[in-house]
């Protein structure tokens, strides 16, 4: 009778984990790194593979639509478009860009959709040389930064177009761009009936439901000075979002300073502020990606007020303190996570 029970116990653990299909797909898109891993217990193999297959579509749509490395893209050709001149946009493109300029709006510009002038000239851009010899003048800054100012963005709901009111303002969603593309590819899984996945595109993060082992997701945030094992901290992810920026990549070195791939538009130049990381947790990528951008900007002590006043958002933010030190401070609602810095 025992051994019957357990026969019976163990023919049923492989009937569950035998139904359990589970993909993971990795590659590149939107010149970075992109990750999705889902699993499902009412879909087939075959067609949650389709789902992770179409919801890397929908992020490479993104791409497609609005990336300023492609002359082709929607928001090319709005910054080619004459001063005053509207633009029809796709829907994915129009929600984007009205985002990008609440987050400009919301940090008083510290992020700021159009910074593209100033991306191009440190060497950041589309339209900047493969290598940066030599750092531009207070000349070049001044003339770049004279076309920066997301006021210049002017939008038009009913029509759905958008049109810059100044010559020389380029739009740069590079800021948002990826959080928007895990957003949709979320939804496109949603759509298909997954109720459990991760997405990932470039450090943008992305999670429904839970792991194969029922368990949240863990997303490891990456140590400054450290590679991994080592982590800033780790955070297990249920329902949720979360978006990094860092001094640490896409940055390059002229006459041993470090330069940021992250414009202070303020000062026109890359940041000086030693802000190393700043994570955000949020509801919505493409809002976490945009802001965790903007806090690199604007430091901890104005980024954590800001972030208090966001209800559904909280922040990690790290900064230099000398050589090989940092330190990192935590949100209200964000201190359950153990800081190693
Ligand atoms: P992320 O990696 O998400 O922090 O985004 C960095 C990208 O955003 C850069 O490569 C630029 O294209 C753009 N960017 C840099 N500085 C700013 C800024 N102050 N506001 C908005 N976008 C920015
Ligand atoms: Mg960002």
């Amino acid at each position: 009778m025992r051994r019957l029970r357990i026969v019976g116990l163990a023919f049923c653990l492989i009937a569950l984990t035998g139904c359990i299909a589970h993909v993971e797909i990795a590659g590149e898109v939107m010149g970075t790194t992109m990750k999705i891993e889902a699993v499902s217990r009412s879909l087939s193999k075959d067609e949650l593979n389709r789902a992770v297959l179409d919801a890397i579509e929908a992020a490479k749509k993104v791409d497609g639509l609005m990336s300023t490395w492609r002359d082709d893209s929607e928001i090319s050709k709005l910054n080619r478009a004459g001063p005053g001149e509207w633009v029809a946009l796709s829907p994915e493109t129009y929600e984007v860009l009205v985002k990008a300029v609440n987050v400009s709006k919301k940090t008083g510009g510290a992020f700021d959709v159009t910074v593209g002038p100033l991306v191009d000239l440190w060497g950041f851009g589309a339209k900047s040389p493969a290598v940066v010899t030599k750092a531009p003048t207070d000349e070049q800054v001044e003339a770049a930064k004279a076309a920066v100012g997301y006021e210049h963005i002017l939008v038009d709901a009913n029509n759905r177009r958008a049109a810059r009111d100044a010559a020389g303002v380029e739009v740069d969603l590079g800021g948002i761009a990826k959080g928007y593309a895990v957003d949709l590819a979320i939804a496109v899984l949603k759509d298909r009936g997954v109720k459990d996945a991760l997405v990932e595109i470039g450090g943008e993060t992305a999670a429904i439901g839970l792991t194969e082992k029922g368990e949240p997701w863990l997303i490891g945030i990456r140590h400054p000075n450290r590679p991994p094992p080592r982590f800033l901290t780790t955070v297990g992810l249920e329902n949720g979002v979360i978006a990094t920026s860092g001094d640490y990549f896409n940055v390059y070195e002229l006459k041993g300073r470090l330069y940021s791939h992250i414009i202070d538009p303020t000062t026109g130049k890359p940041i000086t502020n030693n802000v190393c990381s700043v994570t955000v947790l949020a509801k919505e990528c493409a809002l976490a990606d945009a802001l965790a951008t903007g806090l690199m900007v604007m430091g901890p002590e104005e980024g954590m007020k800001l972030v208090e006043s966001m209800p559904g958002v909280e922040a990690i933010i790290a900064w230099r303190t000398g050589k090989d030190t940092i330190e990192a401070k935590a949100s209200r609602g964000a201190r359950r996570y153990r800081l190693s810095p």
